[in-house]
């Protein structure tokens, strides 16, 4: 169990991460929509996020149903109980992760982990939708496609430095949300692909006179220059070092 203030701060990795931890269902409980003592609407934001997890799911084989999200007040403690009981029998008959999926249990992980390494480019990417307010049931359902989910997949996209045409001035590095750039003066800087969470950031903040971020997709992205290799020796110094 855990509590938060508002069923919107219930984010895309509490879930998965939830599954990887072996859960074998996830239940989510909000105020009703619509009755939100705030403007924020956090609860339509649990339910977006909670579509595009069953879609998700679906896409890496695991059963959608093992996630649910219903609405209720505080002072509806036995609908609560009652939705919980209904909701635990469910997952008890779909059984441990994966049995009713047909999937095994490395497989699964490795999805598992897979997704929760994308889940900031995921939110990035899906961020528009995530901040619907849809109260068509019919609508909420067509939020998120399947093929719509197998593109994203299919299409992540990665960054990555061109050593030919880094400056080092440095702005990327500094506005890396994750420290995944290491670089220093003078020195070609280069992305960790394992720790890059595929934001973007550093694309926009490289000044386009450089344009030195690249961005790949459906391709393999180029091994990081050596470190040796790094150094950039300015135009300026090379004509001090001949003339001396
Ligand atoms: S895409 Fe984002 S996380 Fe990745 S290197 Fe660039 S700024 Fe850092
Ligand atoms: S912002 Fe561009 S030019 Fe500057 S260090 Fe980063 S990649 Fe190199």
């Amino acid at each position: 169990m855990i509590r938060v203030m508002c069923s919107g701060r219930v984010d895309l990795e509490f879930v998965f991460r939830a599954f990887a931890n072996g859960m074998d269902g996830v239940f989510i409980g909000g105020c009703r929509l619509n009755e939100c003592n705030y403007i924020t609407h956090g609860n339509y934001d649990a339910l977006n996020m909670v579509l595009l997890s069953k879609r998700i799911m679906a896409h890496i084989g695991l059963n959608p149903e093992r996630l649910r999200i219903d609405f209720m007040s505080s002072g509806e403690g036995m609908l609560f109980t009652d939705v919980v009981d209904e909701f635990t029998q469910e997952v008890k008959e779909l059984g441990p992760l994966g049995q009713s999926d047909g999937k095994d249990k490395e497989e699964i992980q490795a999805n598992l982990e897979e997704v929760r390494k994308l889940i900031p480019y995921i939110k990035l990417s899906k961020r528009k939708k995530l901040a619907s307010r849809l109260e068509n049931e019919e609508e909420q359902d067509g939020l998120f496609s399947l093929d719509e989910i197998e593109e994203l997949f299919r299409d992540v996209v990665s960054y990555y430095i061109d050593p030919g045409k880094c400056q080092a001035c440095m702005i990327c590095y500094r506005k890396c949300p994750v420290e995944a750039i290491s670089g220093a003066k003078n020195q070609i800087h280069v992305i960790d692909q394992d720790i890059c969470i595929k934001c973007g950031t550093c694309f926009e903040a490289c000044p386009p006179k450089f344009g030195a971020v690249k961005e790949i997709t459906g391709e393999p992205v180029p091994p990081s220059i050596p470190e040796e290799e790094r150094t950039i020796v300015r135009k300026t110094k090379k004509r001090a070092n001949a003339k001396t």
